[in-house]
């Protein structure tokens, strides 16, 4: 077969420094485009076999139809998450395949640097000590050892959160569809419902992905049964806050905290320069005026070794499905049910 053509979107530097240095030993022809992948721009693929897109790319029915008349074969996600695709439009007409792991380690440790800062407020301090001013007044913390921390989804990150929280001698309340009930046996972990978990917790980690069941999690009657002044800690996708309840909860003093990696209308914002520029998104404005709010733009990944394995899988997922191996990495929307032909054939149709 002649190279493989992949168009690459929402490209950054760093990814065509990571992605360029590991394709020489794979060889695709990448084409790099600054642009997102959406309906408007989906024409500049034609021509190239396979589509490498992000977390705000979007890759919605129309998009997908197109991709479709046009011959591509495969979505590469560089990513783990797929919320931003329509799988049930893709499916048996253009395969996908994601990132499922590249760095867990990555997410939770910058899930705990948010709690850290949010509650020592070093992010305070650093502004204070640069201006000479050494004054701690209002800079007043509480021991992590001793509280207890709820972790909502205890997959790959999930678990990483909690041996890292179990570090800190911290109570840990854990909730997920799927218990690991190992997880209770090697750490200072108890698996509960729900709402014992909003009632009982200091701080919330979320960790499960973003599918309906858990759109707005996070909402006005979860946010009701949480403790007074908990602290909200989102690394895994802004729909699981709905964010103007979170706003209203800053405000009233319900919620005492939020660190947020990710945000529900992060897509027009996170990952650009808008310091020359106007923000016209209200509830991203306000939740910027709060000290007590940390928000940081979906860079949880951000790590050399994390970047690092997302190009090597991304790519070896693509050398994967050219060469009709088994794609382990492929994600449909029947992958789960007894229907997934994957088993038998290595791909999912
Ligand atoms: P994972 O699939 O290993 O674990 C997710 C866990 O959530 C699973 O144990 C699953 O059973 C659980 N779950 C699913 N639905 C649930 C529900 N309704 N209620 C409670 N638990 C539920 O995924 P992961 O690798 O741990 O990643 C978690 C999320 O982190 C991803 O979905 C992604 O959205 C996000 N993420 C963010 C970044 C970032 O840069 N901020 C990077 C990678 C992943």
């Amino acid at each position: 077969m002649s190279t493989v053509k992949i168009a690459f979107f929402d490209t950054k530097p760093y990814d065509k420094t990571f992605f360029a240095g590991e394709n020489k030993q794979f060889g695709f022809d990448i084409k790099y485009f600054d642009l997102k992948l959406s309906v408007d721009t989906v024409a500049l693929c034609n021509e190239f076999d396979v589509v490498c897109a992000f977390v705000n790319d979007r890759l919605q029915q129309n998009v997908l139809e197109h991709l479709y008349n046009n011959n591509i074969k495969l979505i590469a996600m560089r990513c783990a998450g797929y919320n931003n695709i329509d799988l049930a439009a893709a499916y048996k007409k253009i395969h996908v395949v994601r990132v499922p792991e590249y760095s867990p380690f990555a997410v939770a440790e910058h899930a705990v640097a948010l709690m850290l800062t949010l509650n020592r407020k070093t992010h305070k301090a650093f502004y204070r000590t640069r201006d000479n001013n050494f004054n701690i007044n209002g800079l007043m913390g509480f021991d992590m050892h001793g509280k207890t921390v709820g972790i909502i989804g205890t997959g790959r990150i999930g678990r990483i959160m909690i041996s890292i929280m179990n570090g800190f001698n911290m109570n840990i309340l854990a909730y997920d569809l799927h218990p690991d009930k190992q997880l209770e046996t090697r750490f200072q972990v108890t698996y509960t419902d729900l709402d014992t978990l909003y009632a009982r917790s200091d701080i919330i980690s979320l960790h499960c992905p973003l599918t309906r069941e858990t759109r707005h999690l996070v909402n006005p009657a979860s946010i009701g049964k949480m403790k007074p002044g908990v602290m909200i800690i989102n690394t895994s996708r802004g729909g699981l806050v709905d964010t103007k309840a979170l706003l209203a909860a800053l405000k009233s003093g319900m919620i005492g905290s939020a660190g947020l990696d990710v945000y529900e209308e992060e897509s027009e914002y996170f990952f650009e320069d808008f310091s020359y520029s106007i923000i016209s998104d209200d509830t991203l404005a306000r939740l910027l005026t709060f000290s007590n709010v940390l928000i940081t733009s979906h860079q949880g990944f951000f790590t050399g070794e994390a970047l690092h394995n997302i190009a090597h899988t991304t790519l070896q997922n693509i050398k994967d499905y050219f060469a009709d191996t088994y794609l382990k990495n492929e994600i449909c929307y029947k992958c789960d049910s007894d229907e997934c032909m994957k088993e038998k054939q290595g791909k999912c149709f």
